[in-house]
């Protein structure tokens, strides 16, 4: 193995400077596996599942395409000026095997795969896979926690009801969470809502599931700024997941996605905002909806990559070792 020792016994990834980057083995940002070492604070685990998506299909090959476009990541971040590698254990724990063609079946493997990663205090940062993973991740997270603050960057509200009759897709995903009592109401928000509607009372439901909404032509009008002092004025000390379905960029940053929409976020907005939130109590995070096939020079990868860093580096600065 080529990976940094560090002084701390942590074990970092695959020395860039000995194996060049795109040599060896894919694990996420070059780092150790979950066997590989003796214990851990963080990990990054991949979700591919996309049995319950509603048009372009393909986001179960996400997992690998970002964990490919994540060779380039180093190991500090000098953003949040913090070495997350360094900082805490950071491991690659694979994937989580789901049924493709049983989507109750599946919601439970995922459920047990994300229980079995976090217990004990550890955080976790998914790759998947389409947005019906955030409901069992939540329910996983949720045993560990209790009620979650949600912060949801989507051009979606995900909160419809069913489609047809189908009551788990990735349209439903957080109207299912704030039934079950995941969520905690008046604490979670979404952020860069663009989508055309079936109606308005689409907007008075999901109000009434718990939900504010920040639009994407908010941006216009707050800015970076003004959306992150509405974000953490809404969280407050709450315990957070936060998830990221990739079409809250605009297609010119994420083409590769199976719901485009356009008017989204830059890249750079996203990521200014996910550091932003450094102050608020994460336990975990998500990155859904990169299907690959529909991606163009590793476009809409390299951003879910440097995403998911920044989510890595969030929970490592709060893992405290
Ligand atoms: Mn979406
Ligand atoms: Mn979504």
């Amino acid at each position: 193995m080529s990976h940094v020792q560090y002084g701390n016994g942590v074990v970092g990834p695959v020395d860039g400077l000995v194996v060049p980057r795109y040599a060896g083995l894919t694990t996420f940002a070059r780092l150790p596996r979950r066997e590989d070492v003796d214990s851990y604070d963080v990990a990054v685990l991949g979700v591919p599942f996309d049995a319950g998506v509603t048009y372009r299909p393909g986001a179960r090959f996400g997992p690998s395409a970002i964990r490919q476009a994540s060779r380039l990541l180093r190991p500090y971040n000098p953003a949040l000026e913090a070495a997350p590698f360094e900082l805490a254990q950071v491991v690659d724990a694979g994937d989580v095997a789901c049924n493709p063609f049983d989507i109750p079946a599946a919601l439970e493997q995922i459920r047990a795969g994300v229980s079995g990663v976090v217990r004990g205090g550890r955080s976790a940062v998914m790759l998947g896979g389409d947005h019906t993973i955030a409901l069992p991740i939540l329910r996983a997270l949720h045993a560990e926690h209790g009620p979650l603050a949600l912060v949801h960057f989507d051009a979606h509200l995900d909160t419809w009801d069913t489609y047809f009759d189908a009551p788990y897709t990735h349209g439903t995903p957080f109207r299912r969470a704030s039934e079950e009592g995941l969520i905690v109401k008046g604490r979670s928000a979404h952020v860069g809502l663009r989508s055309s509607l079936y109606d308005r009372r689409d907007l008075v439901d999901d109000e009434e599931l718990g939900f504010t909404a920040i639009h994407a032509r908010d941006m216009d009008r707050l800015g970076v700024a003004g959306v992150l002092e509405r974000v953490l004025d809404r969280v407050g000390d709450a315990p957070l997941y936060v998830s990221v379905d990739i079409d809250v960029l605009d297609p010119a940053f994420a083409p590769a996605t199976g719901t485009p929409e356009a008017g989204g976020l830059t890249s750079r907005e996203l990521l200014a905002i996910l550091r932003g939130l450094e102050p608020l109590r994460l336990v975990g995070a998500d990155i859904v909806e990169v299907s690959p096939a529909y991606d163009h020079a590793e476009v809409t990868a390299v951003a879910a990559a440097n995403l998911a860093y920044e989510f890595v580096t969030l929970l490592a600065l709060r893992s405290g070792r």
